[in-house]
């Protein structure tokens, strides 16, 4: 009998860490790019304690289920571990990050090398945002939707409705 020294290929398995909060339409390019890329994509919402978020990680998850049920190999997850250990529990191979400029490139250069320190089975790639994304974040959105400015052409319907309803019951 002659044997097969070739081992079945191990999916190949993504994250997507962020706050994502909320998920803005510059997000949702990344995910619909990278998740072409591998065989799944996890998102996930990064449960910060330290960060003073408008909406809970459940509301955030939700927020991308609803944005993102279109892409079959997308999984929305949450974590507060420390990342590098989250890939491992996940058996993810890849961390995928957005860039949207030299700032952000300066922070996520750190951050990564932080994390191959760290973790050097795990890689980070760089997806850099379509250009007209490039001025988005999910700040500024919730700075406009609190002062009641339109957010239509940044966010999904979804996301502007719960913002609508956040802000109308803060104020
Ligand atoms: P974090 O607090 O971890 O920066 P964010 O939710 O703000 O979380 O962003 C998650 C990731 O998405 C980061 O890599 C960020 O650079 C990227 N990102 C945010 N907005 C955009 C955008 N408009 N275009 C491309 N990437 C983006």
């Amino acid at each position: 009998m002659t044997h097969n020294s070739k081992q079945p290929c191990e999916p190949r398995i993504a994250v997507y860490p962020g706050s994502f909060d909320p998920v803005t339409l510059g997000h949702i390019d990344i995910i619909q790019r990278a998740a072409k890329q591998f065989d799944k994509l996890i998102v996930a919402v990064l449960n910060n304690l330290s960060k003073n978020p408008l909406f809970t990680v459940e509301e955030r998850k939700e927020l991308l289920r609803q944005t993102t049920s279109h892409i079959p190999n997308v999984e929305i997850d949450s974590f507060r571990d420390l990342l590098v250990n989250y890939m491992d529990d996940k058996q993810g191979h890849v961390i995928v990050r957005g860039i949207r400029s030299v700032t952000d490139f300066e922070y996520e250069l750190q951050l990564a090398s932080t994390n191959q320190k760290l973790n050097p089975r795990v890689e980070t790639i760089f997806m850099m945002t379509n250009p007209k994304y490039s001025y988005l974040s999910s700040s500024m959105v919730k700075e406009i939707a609190r002062f009641k400015g339109e957010v239509v052409e940044l966010v999904t319907p979804e996301v502007e409705t719960a913002l609508r309803e956040k802000f109308n019951n803060i104020d």
